[in-house]
C-alpha cells in the first residue's frame, strides 16, 4: 500500500539526532506480526530523552519514537489479535531499538500488544500510558511488601508517574504526601490529585544523615539520587520505597543503615521487561481503579508538531501531568 501517512522521524545527521515529521508508507515499517493503526500515543521522559537526544537511548537511526501508544489492529499474522481489535503497546524497548508510537501506522510483535482493557477509551489509555502503568506496578510491589495503608511520599511529583501514583494511592485510601521541587508552585495541582501535603525544598538536593526521623511506611520514587538517599533514611522500620526513576540522576549515595537497622526494602520497578500477565493484571486494575474521570485534569491532549517543542520542558523538569499524543492530529 502506497498511501502515505504522518510519522516522527528521528534521523541522525552529522551524529546528531535530527526529529522531524514527516509522511512514510506502510512499506518503510518494520516487519512485523500485527498492523495497528494508532489513535493516541504519549510523551514520557524516555520520549524526551530520545527526541533532545540525550542520552542516547535510541539504539538505532531512523528511529520512530513514542515508547507506548493504542490503537486498532488493521492486519494480523497472529491468531491472537484479528483486525478491528483494540490494543494497547508499553515497553519492549518500542521507540529506542524498534519502531513506536509516533506514527499514524505501526507494525510490531504479537507479543508486544495487550488488550486494551473492557470499556476503556484509547485516550484513555494514553493518558496512563508507560507513566500510569508503571505507577500502579509501583502501588502493586508496595501492597506485595505489605505496605497496605499508611503515610506515603511520592517524588517528582508533578511529572506523568508521580501524578498517576499520587491519584491512583489516594483513591486507594493511602495518606499521600507530595514531594516536589517546586512545592509551592504547584501545591493547588497537587492538591487536587489527592495529595494531603506538598513538601519539598532545598535539603533534598543535599546528602542526607544516614538515618534521621521516622515518616514514611511507603515512598514511590522516581528521581533517585539525593532524593532516593533521603527518603530511604526516613522510612519507618519496615517501610519499602518503590524506586523506578532517575529523573535527578542514577547515582545512589547512602549507607546500609536504613536496610540493616531499620528492615528497609528498596523495591526496583521496570515497566519493560514485566511480565506480560503482571502488565495484564496492571491494566485491568488501571481500568478498574482509574476511571476517565480521574485523569481528566491531568491530561492535555498534543498533535504530533508539538511533540518536539513539548519534550524540552521534560527535560527541564517542569512538564505537568500526562501529555497524550494525537497522532492523527
Ligand atoms: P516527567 O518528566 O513527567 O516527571 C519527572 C518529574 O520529576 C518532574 O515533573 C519533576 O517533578 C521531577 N524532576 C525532574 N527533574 C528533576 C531533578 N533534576 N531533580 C529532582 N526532581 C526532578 O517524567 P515521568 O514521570 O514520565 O518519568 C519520571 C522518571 O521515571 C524518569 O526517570 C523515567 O525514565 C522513569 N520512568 C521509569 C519507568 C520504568 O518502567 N521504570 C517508566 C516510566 C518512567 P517536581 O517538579 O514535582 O519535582
Amino acid at each position: 500500500m502506497t498511501t502515505s501517512f504522518q510519522a516522527l522521524v528521528v534521523d541522525q545527521i552529522d551524529g546528531k539526532p535530527v526529529p522531524t515529521v514527516k509522511q512514510i508508507t506502510q512499506a518503510d515499517l518494520p516487519a512485523g506480526e500485527v498492523l495497528v493503526a494508532i489513535d493516541y500515543s504519549s510523551i514520557n521522559y524516555k520520549d524526551a530523552m530520545a527526541i533532545t537526544g540525550t542520552g542516547k537511548i535510541i539504539r538505532s537511526f531512523p528511529m520512530v519514537p513514542g515508547i507506548d501508544f493504542a490503537g486498532t489492529v488493521v492486519e494480523s499474522r497472529s491468531a491472537d489479535y484479528q483486525a478491528g481489535d483494540k490494543v494497547v503497546l508499553t515497553g519492549w524497548s518500542v521507540g529506542e531499538r524498534f519502531w513506536g508510537g509516533y506514527s499514524q501506522m505501526q507494525r510490531v510483535k504479537a507479543e508486544w500488544l495487550v488488550p486494551l482493557p473492557q470499556g476503556m477509551r484509547t485516550q484513555s489509555a494514553m493518558a496512563i500510558g508507560t507513566a500510569g502503568l508503571t505507577a500502579m506496578l509501583c502501588v502493586m510491589a508496595l501492597e506485595d511488601a505489605g505496605v497496605k495503608s499508611g503515610n506515603i511520599v511520592v517524588s517528582g511529583a508533578n511529572g506523568g508517574v508521580g501524578s498517576v501514583a499520587i491519584s491512583l494511592l489516594a483513591r486507594l485510601g493511602y495518606e499521600v504526601t507530595a514531594l516536589s521541587q517546586r512545592p509551592d508552585e504547584n501545591r493547588d495541582y497537587l492538591l487536587s490529585l489527592g495529595a494531603k501535603d506538598v513538601i519539598g525544598g532545598p535539603e533534598w538536593k543535599e546528602k542526607p544523615a544516614p538515618l534521621a526521623s521516622q515518616r514514611w511506611q511507603g515512598a514511590v520514587d522516581v528521581v533517585g539520587g539525593t532524593v532516593l538517599a533521603r527518603l530511604l533514611s526516613e522510612m519507618d522500620y519496615g517501610g519499602a520505597v518503590a524506586a523506578c526513576g532517575l529523573a535527578g540522576g542514577f547515582g545512589l549515595d547512602t549507607t546500609v543503615m536504613p536496610f540493616i537497622l531499620r528492615g528497609v526494602r528498596l523495591l526496583g520497578v521496570d515497566s519493560v521487561m514485566c511480565p506480560k500477565a503482571r502488565r495484564i493484571a496492571a491494566w485491568d486494575r488501571l481500568a478498574r481503579e482509574f476511571a476517565a474521570p480521574a485523569q481528566a485534569h491531568m491530561e492535555r491532549v498534543v498533535g504530533l508538531g508539538e511533540v518536539i517543542a513539548l519534550s524540552k520542558d521534560f527535560m527541564a523538569g517542569t512538564s505537568r501531568g500526562r501529555v497524550v499524543v494525537d497522532v492523527n492530529r
